[in-house]
């Protein structure tokens, strides 16, 4: 028998003269909490069975229950945290490596919420977005280097395939076992709407999203899952996906239990067998090799669609970019250490990569003196939480950001981060039918819409104050930024002022 007791995180407060014994939160919790004792007449709980994921508090009848946070603590010590120690406990009994979902959850610091954004106040006016036009569009690709004319003076406009975009956010990678049926039709039919773009992730594309297509960005990962002449020709883009920010320099892991009927066949993989991606591409070991793989991928596609490359944000980030951008790559995506993840072992998860904000930073200006800005464009993702998130971000020098996690709260999530249970009482992270169907994805999709589109107004508000009326005006215009509690060196390569300068 075990000798450690790990004291439930989370405690159920169930208020008796409210609760009613309907019994909906014993059929709402996944994780099997709840049950009626016929004895006493009484619901009771397992706490230790609780994620806090509030299923059972949103759709308690009479507001009957509260989750809290255990007070019940070890002796406090700051060199051995209760986390650390409960670490230990689950490591010694199971003798396995911890795992984790959603992006690292540690206090390092948000750099977003270090940088402050201009507005203009006597000159140069600001712009009342209500009144005047404001373009949110962008175009994602290669950008001419020089305008042409033909000999009778007419401008050449041929252009190297884009993506257009009528806000600078797209839903990034999420595959489709990782997360649910109906999660993925409310991304593609969200991104449909409001012209932008979804990505599959590496799991393959299902049958009915295909009429998506336009919208869709679909992933070529190490594992190669789900991926065929079809699914290529199905999509506007093609990402190749050499890194994660939530797990740099490991593969994937979907567990057997997770590949059942569609998702398994969509990913072309027995049901019940682990989708495990390889760490590397094991036929890339070069730039010459990604750059054979960018050139197939466009053979295989007529040269009609953009190849995208997308690495996790490490330390040498900037090279690595100056690598891709000469791959003949089309877009640079770049996933922060606190992107999000269906599972990653936490060791991994909370101490490798860095912050996007300085990754960003330093691959902009890196691409900027090689002279290659614009033979690329470059998006980031990692915990882009808000419209002023992006806003920092295009001002940073990003041409757009992915959206994840926050996609993912606006379809219900709670951040609880047991994605990797399979047990999502949202009916996101999971494949078990009776969780999927309740993410209806009619209001699923609409609220999706709804945040986007809240963005994109935030957005002309933030640009419209400081007198910018365009995306293009604001990329890469650091002097739209400052610092406050920074040091010299966070400020070199943000490569902004601190505030009062
Ligand atoms: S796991 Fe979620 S649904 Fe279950 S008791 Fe805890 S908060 Fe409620
Ligand atoms: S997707 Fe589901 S399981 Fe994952 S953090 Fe959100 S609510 Fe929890």
């Amino acid at each position: 028998m075990s000798i450690e007791f790990i004291y439930p995180e989370f405690e159920v407060i169930r208020n008796e003269s409210r609760c009613i014994a309907c019994r909906v939160c014993e059929r709402q919790c996944a994780n099997e909490v709840h049950s009626y004792d016929p004895e006493r007449g009484i619901m009771v709980a397992d706490e230790s069975k609780c994620v806090n994921c509030h299923r059972c508090v949103a759709l308690c009848p009479t507001r009957a229950l509260k989750i809290v946070k255990s007070d019940c603590a070890l002796r406090e010590n700051a060199n051995w945290p209760q986390s650390t120690i409960n670490e230990i406990y689950k490591q010694a009994s199971s003798g396995g490596v911890l795992l984790s979902s959603m992006g690292n959850p540690n206090p390092l610091p948000v750099y977003w919420d270090k940088i402050l954004i201009n507005a203009s106040q006597v000159t140069n006016p600001s712009i009342d977005p209500l009144r005047e036009p404001m373009e949110t569009k962008v175009c994602l690709g290669k950008k001419k280097q020089e305008i042409r004319r033909d000999e009778n003076g007419k401008l050449v406009c041929e252009m190297t395939p884009q993506l257009e975009l009528s806000v600078p956010i797209m839903f990034s990678a999420m595959s489709y076992g990782s997360i649910s049926y109906n999660a993925h039709a409310s991304l593609a039919r969200a991104a449909t709407e409001l012209g932008i773009l979804y990505n599959t992730g590496e799991g393959g594309l299902h049958e009915d999203f295909y009429v998506y297509g336009a919208n869709t960005i679909v992933q070529v990962a190490s594992g190669r899952f789900g991926v065929h002449k079809d699914y290529l020709e199905a999509a506007a883009a093609v990402e190749i996906k050499m890194g994660q920010g939530a797990k740099p320099g490991i593969g994937g892991h979907l567990p057997g239990a997770k590949i059942v009927g569609d998702v398994s066949r969509t990913r072309m993989i027995p049901e019940g067998t682990d989708a495990i991606s390889p760490a590397p591409h094991h036929d890339i070991y070069s730039i010459e090799d990604l750059r054979q793989l960018v050139y197939s991928l466009k053979e295989a596609t007529e040269y009609k669609k953009p190849v995208i490359v997308k690495v996790a944000a490490v330390h040498n980030i900037a090279a690595i970019a100056s690598g891709i951008a000469r791959s003949g790559a089309d877009i640079i995506s770049i996933d922060g250490f606190r992107g999000g993840t269906g599972a990653a072992p936490t060791r991994i998860r909370n101490n490798v990569g860095i912050p996007i904000e300085l990754a960003l930073a330093s691959v902009d200006q890196r691409l900027r003196e090689e002279g290659i800005r614009d033979n690329v464009s470059l998006v980031v993702g990692g915990s882009i939480r808000s419209s002023a998130d992006v806003v920092k971000a295009v001002a940073l020098g990003a041409d757009a950001c992915y959206i994840g996690t926050a996609a993912l709260i606006a379809l219900g999530c709670h951040l609880c981060r047991t994605c990797h249970s399979g047990k999502c009482n949202w009916g996101i992270a999971t494949q078990r039918p009776d969780l999927v169907k309740r993410l209806n994805p009619d209001i699923g999709s609409k609220r999706l819409i709804n945040l986007v589109r809240a963005w994109q107004h935030e957005i002309k508000e933030l640009m419209g104050g400081m007198g910018i009326n365009s995306i293009e005006a604001l990329r890469g215009n650091r002097l739209m930024l400052r610092g406050v509690g920074l040091n010299e060196k966070e400020l070199q390569i943000l490569g902004i002022s601190h505030a009062g300068e």
